[in-house]
């Protein structure tokens, strides 16, 4: 039976009291994170780079600031935001709002990409040196960090002049600490400029890649020539971040944007988390060389190419299923039927495990801490983090989609018993 919305709201707010460790967590975790992104980065450039060396290789308060790192951070950000704004690629519509609306999105993150790309190539042609990131890297995290901060308490504030219809479900438990800390508004907006989808995939995951560029150019200045690890750590992470925002349109039915609200978690992880965690093995390469055969290679492409292959091809056709259940692409597919009238895919990739893209993302995951050799354990950092994360959010969705589907739910879990992992998880 559809549980009533009161009922449902009811059900999420009080489910969602436990969501990373509820209040505990909502203090613990804002000082905890952004300590562990100075930690590893500190430790990505140590000779050592052992997770377990003491006493831990903590930075000088001159390393951690820089005045250039405000700067270019805040240009950067402000170059995204014009782009934003541009009236370049299509618009969008989310999906439909508790108060029967659906929002607009301009689709142009891949120009964004480019832009920068562009912007860039343009720097390096005037001989800036990009290799500097690497000593600028400390001072830069410690920016984002801050402005993570101050956006969040910004969040925080003005979501008390929102609609009730848009608070997020989970992030308005009346406990202001969790409430920070996992975002009370849904989508919060300037006029059409929405907040929280600026930050999902633009200044933090191309600055990621851009921060890799940037390694790669200090070992080009300290060795000459970039490695093959390099290259491939970078080709990997920029084939990543160009699908995703190619595939742009394909986050406004994430649980990101259709369910969390924008607080601290969001804007963090998208911010400073990922550009500065996510590329520590281009970091660990430049002070931790690896030599990498042409064999090994190969075979790490290869794996690299099978996990791109699955979480696309998994992706895309929930997508296109959700968008469109009539599209000759999804039609063969068996489905089940829920209450709520939309329907779950039981066959094709949906029918092998219930989350086929988290298993080809932890895939590729792997493929990018491969190339930094075995003699460390920080590189597999990301993947470690990863397998974690992609846990946690799918026992989150699991949740979320039994009080949504209810025992059209329990009907699919008996139908692919497997989570993530085929056979194994
Ligand atoms: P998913 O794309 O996995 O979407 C989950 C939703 O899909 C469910 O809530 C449900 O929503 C729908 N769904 C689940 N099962 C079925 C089914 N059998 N048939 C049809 N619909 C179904 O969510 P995420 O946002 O977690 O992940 C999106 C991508 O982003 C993934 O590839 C993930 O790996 C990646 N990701 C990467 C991160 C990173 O840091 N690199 C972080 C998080 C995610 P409904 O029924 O309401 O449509």
């Amino acid at each position: 039976m559809r549980p009533n919305s009161q009922a449902l709201k009811h059900k999420l707010s009080h489910d969602s009291e436990r969501e990373f460790g509820g209040t505990l967590g909502a203090v613990c975790i804002p000082i905890f994170l952004p300590l562990t992104v100075l930690f590893l980065i500190s430790l990505s450039r140590s000779p050592e780079a052992s997770l377990f060396q003491w006493p831990p290789p903590l930075p000088s308060a001159d390393q951690l600031w820089d005045p250039l790192a405000p700067v270019l951070l805040l240009g950067w950000f402000a170059l995204h935001a014009v782009i934003y704004l541009m009236p370049l690629g299509k618009v969008s519509e989310g999906l439909v709002l508790r108060d029967g609306t659906r929002l607009k999105y301009p689709i142009n993150g891949f120009h964004g990409l480019c832009i920068g790309g562009v912007f860039l190539m343009l720097l390096l042609g005037l001989g800036a040196p990009l290799g500097y990131l690497f000593e600028l890297l400390l001072p830069l995290a410690v920016c984002a960090i801050a402005v993570s901060f101050l956006f969040s308490i910004y969040l925080y504030i003005r979501s008390f002049w929102a609609p009730s219809h848009a608070l997020a479900l989970g992030g308005n438990t009346g406990n202001p600490l969790y409430d920070f800390f996992i975002g009370r508004e849904l989508n919060p907006r300037i006029g059409d400029f929405d907040l929280k989808y600026f930050c999902e995939l633009r200044p933090g995951l191309i600055g990621w890649v851009v921060i890799n560029l940037g390694m790669l150019m200090k070992e080009v200045e300290l060795r000459g020539s970039p490695s093959l690890a390099m290259i491939l750590v970078n080709s990997f992470q920029l084939l990543y971040v160009a699908d995703a925002l190619w595939n742009e349109e394909a986050v406004l039915t994430t649980m990101d944007i259709v369910h969390d609200g924008f607080g601290f978690m969001l804007v963090f992880g998208d911010l400073a988390w990922v550009p500065f965690t996510y590329g520590l093995q281009a970091a660990f390469l430049v002070v931790h060389p690896q030599a990498l055969s042409s064999l090994k290679a190969a075979a790490i492409i290869a794996l690299n190419g099978i996990g791109y292959y699955i979480f696309r091809q998994s992706n895309s056709q929930k997508n296109q299923f959700r968008r469109d259940p009539t599209h000759p692409s999804v039609t063969r597919l068996e489905t089940i039927a829920t209450a709520t009238g939309k329907r779950l895919l039981v066959s094709g990739w949906w029918g092998l495990v219930r989350h086929p893209n988290y298993f080809g993302d932890l895939l590729m995951a792997l493929a990018w801490s491969l190339p930094c050799g075995f003699s460390h354990l920080l590189p597999y950092f990301y993947v470690i983090y990863f397998t974690i994360l992609l846990i946690h959010r799918e026992a989150r969705d699991e949740r979320q989609c039994r009080a949504k589907y209810g025992l059209a739910w329990d009907t699919y879990c008996r139908r692919v018993p497997y989570r993530i992992f085929p056979y194994i998880y």
